[in-house]
């Protein structure tokens, strides 16, 4: 699926930038890019639950002392409210797709956060495409 394809897709426009430097930007750069920056604007379905007006636009992992973490919908706030996420131990971010780029062992649960944050639960692949056309 496109979105654990995410981190996949950034390494790669890398690898096509490093290897075309001086050439023009080829059609599957193009592709790329466009892929990638549509996952940086969507606006979220889910509303804040702080506030219940707002999209939400951040979400946060909380890591316990076992070095256990949890990402839940429940942690997900609006730009106004986010401040209502802070706490220990707890890392805040936007939810964009970029945010993937730097988590390991927590991206599955991030992953699954986003397609329900972005309605995409349960999308197949054409659902995808008009995700990332519209
Ligand atoms: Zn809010």
């Amino acid at each position: 699926m496109m979105l654990e394809d995410y981190s996949f897709l950034v390494w790669y426009l890398g690898r096509i930038r490093e290897l075309k430097k001086s050439s023009s930007q080829g059609r599957l750069e193009k592709h790329l890019e466009w892929i990638i920056s549509k996952g940086e604007t969507r606006t979220a379905v889910v509303s804040c639950r702080f506030c219940q007006e707002r999209p939400i636009e951040y979400f946060s992992i909380r890591y316990s002392y076992a070095s256990d973490f949890s990402v839940s919908m429940h942690y997900t706030a609006c730009k106004d409210c986010k401040h209502n996420l802070r706490e220990n131990n707890t890392i805040i971010l936007p939810l964009k797709f970029s945010s993937l780029k730097n988590l390991k062992r927590e991206k599955k649960e991030v992953v699954s956060l986003f397609k329900e944050a972005f309605g995409l639960k349960g999308l197949r692949k054409e659902g995808l495409f008009r995700f990332f056309k519209s």
